[in-house]
C-alpha cells in the first residue's frame, strides 16, 4: 500500500484557536499511527484578510504546539496559474459560466420570490441557490470573450457536471461510504471574478497535486465533501478517505471564532498556557 499522505490547511486569516490545534494534533496523530506524512498548506487565496504576519504566527504556534512537517509547507497564493488551468478546462468541458449577480442583488430576487409564495432553495451553509438568470442566458456566456462587464464569479453548471458524473456519487468517511448530494449546493462559484479560484476548486486541486490520501477535518466541512468528490470525478482525480472530527465548541455551543481571544493560541500562550495544558483544554491525549 502507498504511504498514507495526510494534510492540515489552515488560513491565515486569523489567530488559530484551539480547533486548529485539535485538528492538527490528530492529523499527526494519524499520520504517525500509519506511518504517513503530515503536509502542511497555507490557504491564503483571500488576499485582503491573509497577511504575512499572520502567517508567521500561525507557523510559530503550530511549532510550540510540538507539530512537524514531513515537507516545506506549501502557499495556495503561489499557486493561482493552477487553479486558473483547471477552471479552463471545465469552462472547455462547458460546465462554467460567468455569473454577474451580486450576493446582494440575488437576495433581492429570492425575497422578491418568496414574497410571492415560491420555495428557494438553500444550500447547507443557508445560502439561496444562484438564480438561472446567467446559466441560460447564452450572451452571459460569451460576455468574457466580449469584456463587457466583469463576472463576480465563476459557476459550476451543477445539472452539466452531474449529467458527465452520472448520479451516486459517494465519499468514503473511514469505513463508511457516504451519499454525497452536490445538487444541494446548487451552481456552486469556482471563482470569484477577480481570482483564479474559490477554496473548492483550489482544495481539491493541492489535495491532487500534494497526493494527499486521507483528508481529516472538522464537520463543518462535511456537506463540502459533495462539492470536492464532484471536482475531483470531473478533473480525473484519486478519491482520498475523509474523516470529519467533531468540532471544539465554546461554552454556549457555538463554533470558536478567529476573533476570540481566549481561546487563541497565542493568547493562551501569551498568558502562560503550556502544550498540556492546550491538551487538555481540548481532550486530547498523545499516544
Ligand atoms: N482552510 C480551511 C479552514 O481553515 C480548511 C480546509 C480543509 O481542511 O479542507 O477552515
Amino acid at each position: 500500500m502507498a504511504q498514507p499522505i495526510f494534510r492540515f490547511a489552515p488560513s491565515p486569516n486569523g489567530k488559530l484557536h484551539l480547533g486548529h490545534a485539535y485538528s492538527a494534533l490528530l492529523n499527526q496523530q494519524m499520520a504517525r499511527k500509519s506511518g504517513g506524512k503530515l503536509l502542511l498548506r497555507i490557504e491564503d487565496i483571500d488576499i485582503i484578510r491573509c497577511t504575512r504576519e499572520l502567517e508567521t504566527q500561525m507557523l510559530d504556534d503550530l511549532k510550540w504546539l510540538g507539530i512537524e512537517w514531513d515537507e516545506p509547507p506549501m502557499r495556495q497564493s503561489e499557486n493561482l496559474e493552477n487553479y486558473r488551468g483547471a477552471l479552463d478546462e471545465l469552462a472547455k468541458m462547458e460546465l462554467v459560466y460567468p455569473a454577474f449577480m451580486s450576493r446582494g442583488e440575488v437576495n433581492r430576487q429570492v425575497a422578491e420570490a418568496e414574497k410571492a409564495g415560491a420555495t428557494w432553495p438553500r444550500d447547507p451553509d443557508g445560502t439561496p441557490h444562484y438564480p438561472p438568470r446567467d446559466r441560460d442566458n447564452a450572451k452571459a456566456r460569451n460576455a468574457q470573450l466580449q469584456h463587457s462587464e466583469t463576472p463576480k464569479s465563476y459557476r459550476l453548471d451543477m445539472t452539466k457536471a452531474l449529467k458527465v458524473t452520472g448520479n451516486g456519487l459517494t465519499w468514503q468517511e473511514q469505513e463508511t461510504t457516504i451519499e454525497a448530494n452536490p445538487q444541494i449546493w446548487g451552481d456552486v462559484a469556482l471563482a470569484r471574478g477577480d481570482i483564479s479560484t474559490s477554496y473548492h476548486l483550489a482544495c481539491v486541486l493541492d489535495d491532487a497535486h500534494q497526493g494527499v490520501t486521507h483528508i481529516v477535518r472538522g464537520k463543518d466541512l462535511y456537506f463540502a465533501t459533495a462539492i470536492h468528490r464532484l471536482l475531483q470525478e470531473l478533473l480525473g482525480f484519486n478519491e482520498p478517505n475523509y474523516f470529519h472530527h467533531d468540532l471544539i465548541l465554546d461554552e454556549t455551543g457555538e463554533k470558536l471564532s478567529k476573533s476570540r481571544k481566549d481561546t487563541s493560541l497565542a493568547d493562551l500562550r501569551s498568558s502562560g498556557a503550556t502544550t498540556q495544558d492546550i491538551k487538555d483544554l481540548i481532550s486530547f491525549s498523545d499516544g
